[in-house]
């Protein structure tokens, strides 16, 4: 089958590989779509989480079963069902799951890759079924939604807060809709690319800030009346864009730095300030356990607008390439041509 492989330091290659065999509690989809993460783009330029070379790209899949393996039907799946994968395993057994920690499982420190192929096997634990309103290209960033739901539970937004996001990147766009759907007054955004403007206001922000031409921190306080906001999310990943968050929080406010930062960026913080504002950092990392949740809130959302390009599997070089203009919100491969995607 066709795959989309990491070939070498900062090259991504289309390849045949051989497909997968299937074991037991296991199940092969055949893979509608798989959008392209930072996290993979990190994989190919930098070798995050020491990816070895060879493997396949990809963990925002959704597609079709089309395989069930012996001992695979506690799942409820059948051959034939809609279905999103999930990247994260988790044993259940070890002393992190015990304690409700199931994202710091103990028995697995990698995620689930290989989306960027054909077929795809998945333990049955990974797959769960979507609806028929949902469109399989639409839940294919169902996953990237788990991680801005969790972000969500612990940002603790209350309505009426005023909110203020940093990064309209896709996982941004994401985010200011769901902040929107809390309730949240005064929606902000920073933004230094000004084709995402426009996108941005459409999808819920009230106020644009672009710090290539303004102050964010006079802005900001004209924008909350001199206040300051409940909660400021970082979403862009730009050490650059990091330490205003905090200057722009208000009293008892919150910062979350949701996304993932260079490993040996550093940034320097006045306990002082954060004393005198009682102030609450948080940061995110991601919950299994959000799934579920994340396939009924999937329709609150608007994904297709937030998916700015798409390329069949065989271009995924083109795709990359994409991706890196930073141009599009969130670029997807469409890993099938079967018409009934
Ligand atoms: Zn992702
Ligand atoms: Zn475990």
């Amino acid at each position: 089958m066709k795959a989309c492989v990491y070939a070498s330091p900062g090259k991504v290659e289309l390849r045949n590989i051989p497909e997968e065999p299937i074991e037991r509690g296991k199940i092969r989809i055949k893979v509608a779509y798989c959008a392209i993460c930072a996290t993979d783009a990190h994989v190919v330029k930098r070798g995050l989480w020491d990816a070895p070379l060879g493997i396949v790209l990809g963990h925002e899949v959704s597609g079709i079963v089309v395989e069930m393996g012996p001992d695979a039907g506690g799942s409820g799946l059948k051959i034939g069902d809609r279905v999103i994968g999930s990247p994260l395993r988790n044993c259940g057994l070890c002393e992190q799951c015990r304690r409700g920690r199931p994202q710091y499982c103990n028995a697995y420190s990698d995620m689930v890759f290989g989306g960027m192929a054909e077929y795809k096997v998945y333990d049955q634990k990974n797959l769960y079924k979507i609806p028929d309103y949902l469109a399989l290209r639409d839940a294919s960033l169902i996953e990237p939604l788990t991680c801005v739901m969790r972000a969500m539970d612990l940002s603790n937004i209350q309505q009426g807060d005023a909110v203020c996001l940093s990064g309209c990147g896709g996982i941004g766009l994401l985010m200011l809709q769901a902040i929107k759907a809390k309730g949240a007054s005064r929606i902000t955004v920073i933004e230094p690319v000004a084709e995402k403007h426009e996108l941005a206001r459409e999808l819920g922000a009230e106020f644009v800030i672009d710090p290539k031409t303004e102050s964010v921190a006079e802005r900001a306080f004209e924008i909350t009346s001199g206040l300051g906001y409940d909660v400021v999310i970082e979403a862009s990943g730009a050490p650059v864009a990091a330490p205003v968050c905090i200057d722009i929080a208000g009293k008892c406010g919150t910062v979350v730095y949701f996304a993932v930062y260079p490993t040996d960026f550093e940034m320097p913080v006045n306990l002082y300030d954060l004393y005198s504002k009682e102030l609450r950092i948080q940061t995110v990392y991601t919950h299994p356990l959000i799934y579920p949740r994340a396939v009924d809130f999937a329709s609150e959302i608007n994904l297709d607008r937030v998916i700015g390009i798409e390329f069949p599997l065989e271009e995924c070089v083109k795709a990359f390439e994409a991706f890196d203009t930073k141009k599009y919100p969130k670029v997807v491969l469409r890993c099938s041509e079967d018409e009934l995607l």
